[in-house]
C-alpha cells in the first residue's frame, strides 16, 4: 500500500524525523490562504499529492514568492492532468496539494531503504548526488550509488550510520544529526513493515538533516499488525477492490472480460494463466478462500458481476477442504437473489463432485459445465466473445 507524501511525512515527524513546516494539505483554492499562514513565512512550496514520484520535472511541485503567485499556481494545479516519468504514459489528476514552508536547501542527498532479495535483508541505498536526476545518475553512474545492507534486527548501527555520512560527504556538523535521522528511517522501515522508504532529497540544511519528500510503501500482509496505518485508505484500491477487503475476499480488478471465482490463489493464477493460454483475458482474480461458504459465494458472484468488463464468468473449484456440492448449493442460492448477465462456466472437481453438478444441473441455471480447467477456459473464452453475426 503506497502511502501519499504528506501521509509519510507525518508519520516520520512523530518518530523524529524533521520536516518542512506543514501547513496542511487543500483541495480547493479557498483553502490556500489559511493553508499558507500555517505553513509561516514565505517563499512557499505547493506540492501536488499523487502517488507517483518525478512531479518536480512534470510541474507537480511550484514555489511561490507570494500569495497572489500562490494562488493562481494553486488554481493551476487543482484538478491537472500530471504525466511524469513514473506514471507509465498516464495522466494522474491532481485532487489535492500539500502546502509547505520553503526551506534553505545547502545539499540534496538521496536516502532510501529497501528490500534486497538476494541478501534477504533490507537495504540502504544512498548517494550524495539526490534530487531530480538520480534515475539517470542511477543509470549513468551507479558507482555513485552507496549500498549497505542493515541487519534487521539491530538496526542501523552507530558506526555504519557515521561511515554511511562520511561516504556521503555530510559537513562535520551535522554529522551527528544525520545519524541520528538516518537511524529514525530505518528503524521506521523495520517497525512499520515497509517495502520501500524513500527520501529523495533529504536535505542538509543549516541545522542537520530533514526529510524535503517521503514516498512509502508498507506491506499490505502486514496491516495487522498497525491499526494505525490500517486506518489510512488504501488509495489504488478501487471501488470493488475495497468491497472485496470488506468482506475479506481476495480481489484485484484486471482488464480481460472473463470473470473469475476460484478457491485458493495457487489455482487461482493457474486458471488465468489457462485462459490466457485459450486466448482469452481475465477481469479479476479472485480468490474465495478455502471456507467459501453460501454468503461467500453470493458476494463475490456479486462483485464480479458488477464489473462491466465482465462478459462471461469462469467458476473454477477444486473441492479439497471445500466441498463441491456445497459451493453448487452456494451459486444456486447467490442466482436465486442476483441475475446473471453473461455466459456461466463452471468447472468442478474433487469432493462431491457428482452431488455438485447434480444440483447445478437441477437448478435450470443455464450454466456450461467443463469436466477439465482446459475445457472450461476455453468455453469461457468462446463465451466471452462477441457473437459473430
Ligand atoms: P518529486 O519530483 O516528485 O520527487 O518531488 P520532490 O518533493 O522531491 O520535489 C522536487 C524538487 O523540488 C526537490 O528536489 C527540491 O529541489 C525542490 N523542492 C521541494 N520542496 C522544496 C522546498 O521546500 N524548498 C525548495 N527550495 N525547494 C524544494
Ligand atoms: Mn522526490
Amino acid at each position: 500500500m503506497k502511502l501519499f507524501e504528506h501521509e509519510a511525512k507525518d508519520i516520520l515527524k512523530v518518530r523524529g524525523v524533521p520536516v518542512p513546516p506543514n501547513g496542511g494539505v487543500i483541495k480547493t483554492a479557498a483553502q490556500l490562504s489559511a493553508a499558507l499562514k500555517r505553513a509561516g513565512k514565505a517563499p512557499w512550496v505547493l506540492k501536488a499529492q499523487v502517488l507517483a514520484g518525478g512531479r518536480g520535472k512534470a510541474g507537480g511541485i511550484k514555489l511561490a514568492k507570494t500569495p497572489n503567485e500562490a494562488k493562481s499556481m494553486a488554481k493551476a494545479m487543482l484538478g491537472m492532468d500530471l504525466i511524469t516519468h513514473q506514471t507509465h504514459g498516464q495522466a494522474i489528476k491532481v485532487k489535492e496539494l500539500l502546502i509547505e514552508g520553503g526551506v534553505k536547501i545547502e545539499r540534496e542527498l538521496y536516502f532510501s531503504v529497501v528490500m534486497d532479495r538476494k541478501a534477504a535483508a533490507p537495504t540502504i541505498i544512498a548517494s550524495a548526488q539526490g534530487g531530480m536526476e538520480i534515475e539517470s545518475l542511477a543509470a549513468d553512474h551507479p558507482e555513485a550509488l552507496i549500498r549497505m545492507s542493515v541487519d534487521p534486527n539491530v538496526g542501523l548501527r552507530d558506526f555504519a550510520a557515521r561511515r554511511l555520512a562520511f561516504a556521503l560527504d555530510v559537513p562535520n556538523d551535522r554529522v551527528g544529526d544525520f545519524c541520528r535521522v538516518a537511524k529514525i528511517l530505518v528503524k521506521s522501515f523495520l517497525d512499520l513493515d515497509c517495502t520501500m522508504l524513500e527520501i529523495n532529497p533529504l536535505i542538509i540544511t543549516p541545522k542537520g538533516a530533514m526529510a524535503l519528500d517521503a514516498k512509502v510503501s508498507i506491506d499490505d500482509n502486514a496491516l495487522y499488525r498497525h491499526p494505525e496505518l490500517a486506518k489510512i485508505p488504501d488509495h489504488e484500491a478501487s471501488a470493488l477492490e475495497l468491497e472485496a477487503k470488506k468482506a475479506d475476499i481476495s480481489y484485484i480488478g484486471l482488464d480481460g472480460t472473463i470473470g473469475c471465482m476460484v478457491n485458493g490463489a495457487g489455482l487461482a493464477m493457474g486458471t488465468m494463466d489457462t485462459i490466457a493460454l485459450a486466448g482469452g483475458s481475465p477481469a479479476n482474480f479472485l480468490d474465495v478462500g478455502g471456507g467459501a461458504d453460501e454468503e461467500r459465494v453470493t458476494r463475490a458472484l456479486k462483485i464480479i458481476l458488477k464489473d462491466r468488463k465482465v462478459k462471461a464468468i469462469l467458476i473454477n473449484i477444486f473441492g479439497g477442504i471445500v466441498k463441491c456440492d456445497m459451493i453448487a448449493s452456494g451459486v444456486v442460492a447467490a442466482l436465486a437473489k442476483i441475475k446473471l448477465k453473461v455466459p456461466l462456466v463452471v468447472r468442478l472437481q474433487g469432493t462431491n463432485v457428482e452431488k455438485g453438478q447434480e444440483i447445478l444441473a437441477k437448478s435450470g441455471i443455464p450454466v456450461i459445465l467443463a469436466d477439465d480447467l482446459w475445457a472450461a477456459a476455453q468455453k469461457a473464452v468462446l463465451a466471452a466473445k462477441p457473437a459473430a453475426k
